[in-house]
């Protein structure tokens, strides 16, 4: 037997098995581990499972992102703005941050820099927000926490919506105006289309 790379132990075996995908299982035949459950995901096995978790026309997952009284007097006004539920404002904003300002070159110090902004300005008690998303956005989301070794899935929208709202709000002078408007352009698009 091989050794499992989750849990060490000499117990990976071949048969049915199930993946958890959000709130859903994919149930498939695959090498796994017999004592821990973990599933060596292949780039062949990933592919069935995207195909799979695509077919649901409705949401996989239910986050749970916690957000300061004042952070979330402003994504209601922002979300008003764009005639959007908050729900669907913040996974726009989310899908805007993980396309677009990743790919940034200085992503990483923009984010440090508006997360120690942000933690000064939007301070206080937190509570929490329920929002459901669809597969493609979770994945998205879930690639994302692992690279930042975030523990939650809801640390990512946290960090997204908090970023967003920098931007939006600009008070610091921090951020180039460019990117204010391809933010705007972006949800006002998706708004549209939704
Ligand atoms: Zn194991």
């Amino acid at each position: 037997m091989k050794y499992c790379m989750s849990c060490q132990s000499k117990s990976v075996v071949f048969g049915k098995t199930k993946i958890k995908v959000g709130r859903e299982f994919f149930e498939t035949n695959a090498e796994h581990c017999s004592i821990c459950n973990k599933v060596a995901i292949s780039p062949k096995l990933q592919k069935q499972i995207d195909e799979w978790a695509l077919q649901f026309t409705k949401s996989i997952i239910e986050i749970q992102p916690f957000f300061s009284k004042k952070m979330s007097s402003r994504i209601e006004f922002y979300a008003r703005s764009f005639n959007l539920n908050k729900s669907e404002f913040m996974k726009l904003c989310t899908a805007f941050y993980l396309l677009e300002m990743t790919r940034l070159k200085n992503f990483k110090t923009l984010r440090e820099n508006i997360f120690i902004e942000s933690q000064k300005i939007f301070n206080g008690e937190k509570s929490k927000i329920c929002v459901s998303i669809k597969y493609q956005l979770f994945k998205k989301i879930t690639l994302y926490a692992e690279m930042w070794n975030l523990e939650y899935e809801s640390n990512v929208m946290e960090e997204a919506v908090q970023f967003c709202i920098f931007i939006l709000d600009n008070q610091s002078g921090m951020i180039e105006e460019s990117k204010k408007i391809k933010l705007v352009n972006f949800v006002e698009y998706h708004a549209m289309a939704s």
